[in-house]
């Protein structure tokens, strides 16, 4: 690590290393603290969706709009950071294909008729496996293999006490530790927002069958595009975070994502990730109270999505600069 870094971040999921390139790009030492392995954002199927997930969630066009704005400033973070955006729209073939496009359209997206469905070009995607790799590679950001047991924070600096004994000082800290339950030593006001992080276990199970090339989504199902393959998913099964895949839960979607592609196919490995969130779907992201201490938290299911807004909202923070607009509805202290 950086011998004295002036930010730490803990957690080297898609908030944690979204915010620490964007800290390292704008000149600061980061060190990333993470134990390794896999996580939610590496599991993820890495959509970048606000048109579809607007549609199914049925949110409000300010909601939309919110979600719109987040993936806009995703060209010029992939630009800076050297990530590969896949822009080949998502196609919903779920019933009344009309509806849905009408309803895309209220609420500012845009959709057309196909013979299945309808396609958006709204929507775009990531492969969250390479980004992670890439983001994690970034010049200035150095990445420590632990995990922390302990924080310790004054006026001045944290102090960032690791499993295995390490410890590091920064001025400001990240918590980007996803659906993990509270660090110990937090201030009781942080640890009391971090324990109301509800996990949402989800799985997803690869499939090796040549795809139509981009996302294709139904009721309660989807099945997007990797190397070799799709992969179908995804559970959403609010209050656990086991890790162990369910086969028959992954048998009954793999049937439903074969079914809608009207392909065979062998389904290979099941994944399983735990996303967090709190009461309002929308993540903890910003300073905490406390000195040095900002949140980078609970993005529910749009992660990869929000990566870059949750980012620059953080390093803004850390910086000192005035809040960008969207900044308001992720304020950790929202909640009062
Ligand atoms: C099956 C599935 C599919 C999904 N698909 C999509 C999608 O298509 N598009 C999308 O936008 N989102 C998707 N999501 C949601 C997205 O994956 C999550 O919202 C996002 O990954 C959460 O990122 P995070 O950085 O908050 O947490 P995580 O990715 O969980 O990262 C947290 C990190 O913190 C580390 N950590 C925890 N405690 C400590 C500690 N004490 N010390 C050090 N490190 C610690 C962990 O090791 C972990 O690496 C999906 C999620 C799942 C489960």
């Amino acid at each position: 690590m950086a011998s004295s870094p002036d930010v730490i971040v803990i957690g080297a999921g898609v908030l944690g290393l979204c915010t620490a390139a964007e800290l390292a790009g704008r000149g600061h030492a980061v060190t990333v603290v993470d134990p390794g392995g896999p996580n939610a954002s590496s599991v993820a199927a890495g959509m970048l969706a606000p048109a579809l997930e607007s549609l199914l969630e049925d949110l409000t066009p300010e909601q939309a709009g919110f979600l719109k704005r987040a993936r806009d400033l995703w060209p010029a973070f992939a630009k800076a950071h050297g990530l590969t955006l896949h822009r080949e729209g998502a196609e919903w073939r779920g019933p009344d294909a009309a509806a849905a496009i009408e309803r895309l359209r209220e609420l500012g997206f845009e959709a057309r008729a196909t013979r299945t469905g309808l396609l958006t070009p709204d929507d775009w995607r990531i492969d969250p496996g390479a980004a992670l790799t890439v983001l994690s590679r970034t010049p200035g950001l150095s990445t420590v293999r632990a995990r922390v047991a302990r924080l310790a924070g004054d006026a001045r600096r944290w102090r960032v006490e690791a499993e295995d004994g390490r410890t590091w000082f920064a001025p400001s800290i990240v918590l980007a530790t996803g659906a993990a339950p509270a660090t110990p030593g937090l201030p009781p006001m942080v640890a009391g927002l971090v324990e109301s992080i509800q996990p949402i276990r989800g799985q997803l199970t690869q499939v090796m069958v040549e795809g139509p090339g981009r996302v294709v989504r139904a009721p309660g199902v989807y099945v997007a595009p990797v190397a070799g393959g799709v992969v179908v998913g995804a559970t959403m099964e609010p209050g656990r975070r086991d890790l162990d895949p369910d086969p028959e839960e992954a048998r009954i979607k793999v049937a439903a994502g074969l079914a809608l592609l009207g392909v065979e196919g062998e389904a290979g490995a099941t994944r399983v990730g735990v996303r967090g969130a709190v009461a309002d779907g929308l993540p903890l992201a910003g300073a905490s109270g406390p000195p040095g201490l900002f949140l980078a938290l609970a993005p529910r299911r749009n992660g990869w999505l929000l990566g870059p807004l949750v980012a620059a909202i953080v390093a803004d923070g850390i910086e000192g600069h005035p809040a960008i607009a969207d900044a308001a509805a992720l304020d950790p202290l929202r909640f009062g």
